[in-house]
This record gives C-alpha cells, structure tokens and sequence, in this order.
C-alpha cells in the first residue's frame, strides 16, 4: 500500500460520500444473500450473476443508476475476494460494513491510472463523477492497477495504491534476532534493545475517560453526544496513528539491521499462556477464579493488535527472513545455562538464574531464548480455521 492524504472540497466530499454509501449498500446486499444461505438452498449468486443483478437495479433505482456503477460492481467484486479469503482459511468471515466505520470504495482499471502531478507538492486524482480531487505528494506515485480512497473515523481522506513494495533486502551479516513480547515495554530485542510501542499519554488517557464518562451521560441522538463522540474518536484516531508508525519503523529497522528475525508464535502463545484453574479446596469440583478474563483484558488486547501488526508488516517486509518460534517457557529459561525454573523470574523485571546466578532483564532473557529457539514448522501446527478458544476436539477435520 502507498497512501496519501486527500484534501477533498466540501463538495467533493459529498460526493465521495455518496460512493461510499452506495459501496456499502452493495457489500452489505452482497453480504446478506450469502449469508441466507442454507442447505436445501441453491448456490449462491457468483459473482458474475450478483453484476447481472446490480445491472437489473440500477435499471429501476434512479438513485443507484445516479452513482459509478464501477464503484459498485468493485464492491461486488472485494466481496467475492472476501469470501474466498474466508474460505480458504486465511481471513476472517466478511463483515457488515457500517456508515461511520467502513467508509472506502475502489477504484480499479482505467479509470484508475488518472492522476497528475500540478508541482512538488500537489498532485490530483480524477474520480469518476466527482471530478478532480487533490492529494498531498508525500512520496512518488507509484504505477498501480487500482485504488481505494478512504475516509476514517475522524473524517481524514486518503488515497492508497495498491502495490506491494519490494522486500527489503537481508545485510548478509548471518545476525540472528530474537523478539520478545512484553507488556511493561512492547517488544525486547534479543541485543538487549528494549522498545515500547507509543499510545496515549496518561494526560490523553485520563481525558479519554473523562470524555466517555461524559459520553455515558448524554442522551442518544443529540448534538453533544456527537461532538463527544468525535472527541473520542480523534483521540483513538491518534493512538491508532501512533501504534502504525511505531510499527511500520520498527519493522523496516529490524527488517534491515538482520538477515533472521525470530519472534514467538501467538497462536501457541495463546493457549500455552492460558493461568491455570485454581480448584477450590472447600468444595471438591469447583474452581476459585483464576484472572483469565482478567488476562484477556483491553489493554493486552491493545499490545496484542500493536504486536500483530509488527509481526504482519515484517513478514511482509522481510519475507521468508521471519520464523516463528514455539514460546513456551521462554521466560523461564535461563538463556546461559538453559535451567528452567519458574522461581528464575524474580519479579515482572527481573530474571535471576536459581542455577548460575546469571541476572539479565526478564524480557531480553525470553529474547536471547527465542532469537536461540527451535522454529515452529512453516506449516501452521493448528489449522487456521479452528478457533483457538475451543477445547482440542478429536480429530474430525484432516
Ligand atoms: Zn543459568
């Protein structure tokens, strides 16, 4: 992807909107014909019978005919790539796209290759039925196939291409990585480098609450519950910002520093990490909590997204220079003697080997282990369509 930011008129706005909206329509229609599906039903639409169908009503809606039928039937078509993503195992199930949220629509073919350069710093874009709509030259315009123009929550544009940029190429120095999760900081390098993923200062956070607090206070459908709601999002907007750009320069710094980059496998991490059930001595059979949903909470899921996405764009970047590497006691292990023992870690910091005495930040020892580690084979020891939630099963699916 190479995206630029969009200054669209007022007008222009509206009437990027108005694709947006019949884009959404489209998908959503899409969306609920495949998901009425049932047995004793016939297949459902193709693709090709969905674009006989949109003919059909652009033919009797005016306000369908009104809109780019090349913005819609490209709906039909992300649709279509949706659904074979989800069945061969590699994305998830397509969702419903709602207004706010999912605003964005493609451009692809001919039509997409219009774009001019006016000087250094501007350069425009024609799209259909709105015209010519300028965006900032951040980088060079890349020769692509197709677009997307997007507007986020807080109401930016942007224009993205798609390409897929070259991979960065190895050093050829032999150096081997390991990267660790943490939760105090983001990521420990094996080097001994600690690096934590920027989000909201404790000022922002605390006026993130203060604002949704307000937010719970307002009744639903006014002007200031809106406006509160925009605050918020602008904050989000932000944090999210941040998040993407710690990554996309962690990733390529990594990406170009070492030819191996080891990170430990999430998906094994996610049950192997799971607290164990505490029984309750008063009363055989039953179980005292044990935290787990407490584990599951937000913020883990916010390191865990910031995570995702570093371990996804190094793949990306570094292709086949990344191995996933099983995780389990990587954090109890001493990465000089190799004694495990849960009593090594000392405290959320601190590791101290019971064995030589070796004492290191607890987050780089897991590093040292996994930049070491055995890696996890290439294929995916779970298949990717069984969620990891569900107890083992017997092997029903092969
Ligand atoms: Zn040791």
């Amino acid at each position: 992807m190479s995206r630029f930011r969009m200054y669209p008129t007022l007008a222009q706005q509206a009437a990027l909107l108005e694709h947006c909206r019949h884009a959404r329509y489209v998908w959503n229609l899409a969306l609920e014909q495949w998901s009425m599906w049932t047995r004793d039903k016939r297949p459902t639409p193709s693709f090709a019978e969905q674009c006989r169908q949109l003919t059909a009503a652009r033919a009797v809606f005016g306000w369908l005919r009104a809109g780019s039928q090349t913005v819609q039937q490209q709906a039909l078509r992300d649709f279509d790539r949706a659904v074979r993503n989800f069945y061969a195992g590699t994305h998830r199930r397509p969702m419903w796209r709602r207004a706010d949220l999912h605003e964005g629509f493609r451009i692809v073919g001919g039509q997409a290759s219009r774009v001019v350069k006016l000087n250094r710093t501007w350069a425009a874009v024609n799209v259909p039925k709105v015209g010519w709509v300028r965006f900032r030259l951040s980088r060079a315009i890349p020769a692509a196939k197709s677009y997307r123009i997007t507007r986020d929550r807080v109401g930016r544009w942007h224009l993205a291409f798609a390409v897929v940029p070259p991979p960065i190429p190895a050093p050829g120095t032999g150096e081997v990585v390991g990267v660790d999760r943490g939760v105090t900081v983001s990521a420990a390098l094996s080097t001994g480098e600690l690096l934590s993923c920027p989000g909201l200062s404790n000022r922002e956070q605390e006026r993130c609450k203060h604002l949704q607090r307000r937010l719970s206070r307002c009744r639903r459908g006014s002007n200031r519950r809106q406006r509160v709601r925009a605050a918020i999002a602008r904050l989000y907007a932000r944090a999210r910002d941040r998040r993407k750009d710690w990554v996309e320069k962690t990733s390529t710094d990594l990406a170009r520093r070492f030819d191996v980059i080891r990170v430990e496998d999430l998906r094994i991490a996610q049950m192997t990490r799971r607290p164990k059930p505490k029984p309750d001595p008063e009363r055989p059979g039953r179980y005292l909590p044990n935290r787990r949903r407490a584990k599951a909470g937000l913020n883990r899921g916010i390191l865990v997204s910031g995570w995702g996405g570093l371990v996804a764009r190094l793949e990306d970047k570094a292709a086949g220079r990344v191995e996933k590497v099983n995780p389990a006691y990587t954090s109890q292990t001493c990465s000089v003697c190799g004694h495990r023992a849960p009593d090594n870690r000392e405290s959320q910091a601190v590791f101290r080997c019971a064995g030589c005495g070796h004492q290191a930040n607890a987050d780089v020892n897991a590093a040292v282990n996994i930049a070491a580690g055995r890696a996890v084979s290439a294929r995916r020891e779970t298949p990717a369509r069984i969620s990891l939630k569900r107890e083992p099963q017997l092997a029903t699916f092969a």
